[in-house]
């Protein structure tokens, strides 16, 4: 049976307690995918992250914890799988690819500093609630995400001692 776009949503919704690794499976088979060892082990060391994570993360977290190492290129290559197959967000920042395990799809915000560059995930019940409201005609939306860019307590921290040390410079 092959299903369109919004059967496949819609079926993929109809089983929010199935398990990531079957959702995998079922995707690799719909696909008809090698399921290989390498895939479900990257799945579960990635959802060791505990939040959002870049490649380089991942790559760090496999070499502690996998039972066997993969390439880079396996590991992005799989992040793209794992993203088509709904399983993970990607946030695809100036910077790198920030990754994110897709445990459901309610509405999610984050923010972003324009300094260092940090993404993090803010719970925000107001965000989401206005965001479940929120539709656009004709189009069928997966995920929504916003993203709020300024400045993170460290940078702030940061650039006020900065400006404290400039004061005393010139005063001295
Ligand atoms: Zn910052």
């Amino acid at each position: 049976m092959v299903m369109d776009k919004k059967q496949e949503q819609a079926a993929r919704q109809a089983q929010p307690t199935c398990s990531m690794r079957d959702r995998l499976t079922r995707f690799m088979e719909e696909k008809a995918m090698r399921k290989t060892p390498e895939r479900y082990e990257i799945l579960r060391v990635a959802g060791l992250a505990g939040g959002i994570f870049t490649i380089d993360d991942l790559m760090h977290l496999m070499n502690e914890h996998a039972q066997f190492q993969v390439s880079r290129a396996t590991l992005f290559n799989t992040m793209e799988l794992f993203c088509e197959a709904g399983l993970v967000i990607k946030h695809s920042l100036a910077t790198a690819a920030h990754y994110e395990m897709r445990t459901d799809s309610s509405p999610k915000a984050y923010v972003i500093c324009r300094q260092c560059n940090t993404i993090t995930k803010v719970s925000t019940s107001t965000a989401r609630l206005a965001l479940q409201n929120l539709h656009v005609r004709y189009f069928n939306i997966e995920d929504k995400l916003v993203y709020m860019h300024g400045l993170c307590r460290k940078c702030q921290a940061k650039n006020r001692q900065e400006a404290r040390k400039k004061v005393k410079k010139l005063k001295s």
